[in-house]
């Protein structure tokens, strides 16, 4: 048995973020406390993920390194 994964990532998004954006799990936590992360930052030094709570308290400090800001936020509200 091999884990192949599907890649269901449409050709626009992938060439909006470089290819490098896939989608949170439930795995991925936030960086700050551990939370579910909901938020992807990919910074020019690295990536962080964060729960929205930190995603906010962070944004605008962060902003000026940024390079891509992947917010899953809408799934949280869309339950
Ligand atoms: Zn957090």
């Amino acid at each position: 048995m091999s884990e192949i994964q599907e890649v269901t990532e449409t050709e626009q998004e992938a060439v909006a973020t470089s290819g490098q954006t896939s989608p949170l799990t439930a795995g991925d936590r936030c960086d700050s406390c551990g939370a579910q992360a909901y938020v992807r930052a990919t910074l020019v030094f690295g990536e962080l993920l964060f729960c929205l709570h930190h995603a906010t308290l962070n944004k605008e400090a962060l902003a000026a390194n940024t390079v891509h800001w992947h917010d899953e936020s809408d799934k949280l509200l869309a339950r």
